[in-house]
């Protein structure tokens, strides 16, 4: 088995089962984490992989753990955010799917390093069917004493229990993923205080995506530098995209960090459907600010998106077509966080469906001149000024929408 990317366990069958892991020398990782390295050694070469994580943020993992305080009377805790909630996205799912080993082996040898006993996967509950497949991998993993008490005769301890969220898109935000754990409304922390020192139940804890912990045992098994080598210098590894729109072969494709969104579409995808024109791209799941197709010679890493005013995000990309009225792709965007705002900041809570009002009143026909200018200003009150991400989240995409397609949405406008 070419064993260098976890798409290499797609869609084959069985793929999903102990068995089969165990013949691709799964756990091995785990074993040698357990018994031959320390936690420094594994922290270390977490650090030296550059793996960032997948997730949307992209924050260092290594650098993430790093932040945990070390000793102490209080438990750890991992939670493995599988909320998946960003429209556009499905690449987790494709892990969870096919290799749920691979991404236990992965939680195994994070906590060990982090000296964590419990981990959670907090899984969006629209994924009863992978919740499923994933707890009968835990029960698989536990049967063969790689999970439980002292595993592997190492004295390490570790339980790992799924957890089914009830829905919210915010519960994908990390501190509101803890809210809804604890059994609360998902609600967004303040931070500070972060979670790596007061996050579940108030103890330290680790929060990170089903890709990032997935890649864990790939760095171990290769050695950070190989890792590294795959991407870019400060972003290492491949990345899981996921390609939805009207292009020929949609779906999930691994990539090197820093590879070509023109090529991921009209190379691996297939290009356009029925030799239809590209109008727009969404690179990042929903709330990355949309790209024209004069933009998508870019590589894909946080960096080169950012400088184009975009996110990478959570590797959604989203594709477009010239039949699309970005009317509608604004009524979207605009409904969908008005609807997901969980209400604690008032820029979000009464701005969010002020814009959906707006532009609902504008798909009926009964747009009036200074709307789009209206929507951009309360969309600028809500950027930068509200508790946790999902403003911005909502603000970003309305606010290059109007900008790139004014021209487009001003057509609506009836007086
Ligand atoms: Fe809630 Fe929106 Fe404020 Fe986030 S930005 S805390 S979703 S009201």
């Amino acid at each position: 088995m070419e064993d260098k990317a976890i798409s290499h366990f797609f869609k084959q069958d069985g793929a999903h089962t102990l068995a089969f892991y165990l013949n691709q020398n799964g756990y091995e990782q785990a074993k040698k984490a357990l018994k031959e390295l320390t936690p420094e050694d594994l922290l270390n070469q977490v650090k030296a992989a550059n793996l960032r994580g997948r997730g949307g943020a992209g924050f260092p993992a290594g650098v993430k753990w790093g932040f945990v305080p070390q000793g102490g009377d209080k438990p750890k805790y991992l939670c493995v955010n599988a909320d998946e909630g960003e429209p556009g996205t499905f690449k987790d799912r494709y892990i969870m799917t096919y290799a749920p080993h691979r991404l236990l082996e992965g939680i195994i040898i994070s906590c060990f390093c982090v000296g964590i006993n419990t981990a959670y996967i907090y899984i969006r509950g629209e994924y009863e069917n992978v919740a499923q497949r994933l707890e009968t991998a835990i029960d698989e993993a536990r049967a063969q004493g790689f999970l439980g008490k002292n595993i592997l005769d190492s004295g390490f301890d570790l339980e790992v229990y799924v957890h089914r969220g009830a829905g919210a898109y915010i519960c994908g935000e990390e501190t509101a993923l803890l809210e809804s754990l604890e059994g609360k409304r998902g609600n967004p922390r303040l931070k500070p205080p972060f979670p790596a020192s007061i996050g579940l139940f108030q103890c330290p804890t680790v929060i990170n995506n089903v890709e990032t912990i997935a890649n864990i045992p790939l760095i171990l098994h290769h050695g950070p530098e190989w890792f590294c080598n795959q991407g870019l210098p400060k972003d290492g590894g491949t990345r899981l995209f996921g390609v939805s729109g009207p292009v020929k072969k949609p779906g999930v494709y691994e990539l090197p960090v820093g590879a070509s969104l023109k090529d991921l579409i009209f190379t691996h995808a297939g290009g356009m459907q029925d030799g239809k024109t590209l109008k727009a791209v969404i690179p990042g799941g929903m709330s990355a600010p949309i790209l024209k197709p004069d933009e998508i010679d870019i590589t894909l890493d946080g960096d080169s998106l950012m400088e184009a005013k975009s996110m990478l995000g959570s590797g959604a990309v989203i594709v477009i077509d010239e039949d699309a009225s970005m009317l509608e792709v604004l009524r979207i965007v605009a409904e969908f966080y008005s609807h997901e705002s969980c209400g604690q900041c008032t820029p979000c809570r009464v701005g969010n469906p002020w814009i959906r009002k707006t532009v609902k009143r504008m798909a009926e026909g009964k747009g009036r001149r200074g709307d789009i200018e209206n929507i951009r200003r309360v969309a600028n009150n809500i950027l930068g000024k509200t508790l946790c991400p999902l403003g911005d989240a909502a603000a970003l995409p309305i606010l290059a929408l109007t900008e790139k397609f004014k021209e487009e949405l001003e057509t609506s406008l009836s007086d």
